[in-house]
């Protein structure tokens, strides 16, 4: 469609029940405030920093599991601020079409509105279709603490892989693992008890936000995801000239790159 939006139901696009998307999404980005203290920002905006979108150019950038397009914006942002560059483009693809609507309306406020810059699509990380993401055809595939919830690892990676062009960045941020005892006592302690209590009071859901903090624990710690992002195909750290990850706050969260061969 010329908006951008792919692959949502006709009768879905307008007069969707609007309420019921307000409130999820209103609930979405205040846990996330809250659950946070609002360092979430300050995450996506250094791991968008680090890529340095619009840098070499125009890019195409792929943003799955992208939801409302907190990543998708900082890209495109950067770029014209930093490159003056209008023509790099982000394509949001995400599961959940209710989060994919809220990102829209979200981007109808901004200068990427109805431009070829920014797109949203349904699809699942673990299987993109070959028809709408063709191989080799992204220079930068992001995925922000989204990865986390997919069924297998594995499959995203050999997805990311395969839409990426040869040279192309895997950029993942995610929750990660604590090295530092104390602080990890600290988390611990923040993310057991005042996580799934906030989910109670802010969004009535003490269930979901359980399971945020024990998706977080089963997540694979640094050097294993690193590996598996080799195994994928993925060149990573000395390899392409600089880390394979880099913590954020201690471990918390984590940024990992690897570059298509
Ligand atoms: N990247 C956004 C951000 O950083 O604000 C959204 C993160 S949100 C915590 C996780 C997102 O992953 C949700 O929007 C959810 O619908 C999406 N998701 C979960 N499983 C997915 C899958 N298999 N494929 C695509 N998206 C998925």
């Amino acid at each position: 469609a010329s908006f951008g939006f792919r692959n949502v139901p006709e009768e879905a696009k307008e007069g969707m029940v609007r309420e019921v998307f307000d409130s999820v999404a209103a609930k979405y980005d205040l846990m996330n405030d809250a659950s946070s203290m609002g360092v979430h920002r300050l995450w996506k905006d250094e791991f968008v920093a680090s890529l340095q979108p619009g840098r070499r150019g125009p890019q195409k950038c792929i943003d799955v599991a992208g939801g409302t397009g907190d990543i998708a914006l900082r890209i495109l942002d950067f770029a014209r601020e930093k490159y003056a560059c209008r023509e790099t483009t982000v394509d949001v693809v995400d599961i959940n079409g209710q989060m994919l609507k809220e990102g829209f309306k979200r981007f109808k406020k901004t200068m990427y509105h109805n431009t070829p810059q920014i797109s949203f699509t349904e699809g699942n990380a673990q299987g993109l279709s070959k028809e709408q993401f063709p191989n080799n055809t992204y220079d930068l595939y992001t995925i922000a603490f989204g990865i986390r919830n997919c069924t297998s690892i594995p499959a995203v990676l050999e997805e990311a892989y395969r839409v990426l062009k040869p040279g192309g960045t895997f950029a993942c941020l995610e929750f990660s693992r604590v090295d530092n005892p104390l602080l990890s006592t600290l988390y611990d302690q923040y993310s057991f008890s005042v996580i799934p209590l906030l989910g109670t009071i802010l969004a009535g859901d003490r269930q979901s936000y359980q399971y945020l903090v024990e998706s977080i624990r089963r997540f694979p710690a640094q050097a294993e995801f690193s590996r598996m992002i080799r195994d994928a195909g993925f060149k990573t750290g000395k390899d392409v000239d600089g880390a394979a990850w880099v913590n954020l706050w201690g471990g918390i969260a984590c940024i990992h790159t690897g570059v298509k061969v």
